[in-house]
């Protein structure tokens, strides 16, 4: 069983508290081992204008900043695997992620957005769902025109 680091859990410092442990307990039933990514918690508008120009996000009203109830309302993960952060593992391994982090979310009653699909994931129950909702959204996308923007370590709180 794995558990966040003091360094993941400071990262966490300032994010709603259902969503750490939401975190918290998809670590714990999950194959992979992860963490919270650098800069994976609560933003400051500043913090959000340098991920922007460096292309990492693509809007101001990211659910990282401060939201209405103060809290930041997202946190992204780093997956570890043999004890390496990996941040361009494979689909595979963020819908197992998917999977743990929707048990839970479940369980608490939290509906949450995943950001390789930005669709809730609540009724995931395996990696196959996982990868249905993930086309459905390129289909969705390319009906529309629109690029894809697939942001695999991210997960966000629904209102
Ligand atoms: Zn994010």
């Amino acid at each position: 069983m794995f558990t966040l680091s003091k360094v993941s859990l400071d990262r966490l410092k300032g994010v709603h508290p259902k969503l750490i442990e939401i975190a918290q307990s998809a670590l714990q039933i999950s194959t992979y081992d992860f963490g919270i990514a650098w800069m994976g918690g609560l933003r400051t508008e500043e913090d959000q204008r340098k991920l922007m120009k460096t292309g990492a996000s693509r809007t101001m009203k990211s659910k990282h900043m401060k939201q209405s109830d103060g809290y930041g309302h997202a946190f992204d993960v780093l997956p570890y695997l043999n004890n390496t952060p990996t941040v361009n593992a494979s689909s595979d391994i963020y819908s197992s992620i998917v999977v743990s982090v929707a048990k839970c979310a479940q369980a608490l009653n939290v509906k949450i957005k995943w950001g390789g699909c930005w669709a809730c994931i609540n009724t995931c129950r395996n990696v196959q769902d996982v990868k249905t909702l993930m086309e459905s959204y390129n289909t969705l996308c390319m009906k529309n025109g629109k690029k894809p923007f697939v942001d695999m370590p991210h997960f966000e709180l629904m209102p």
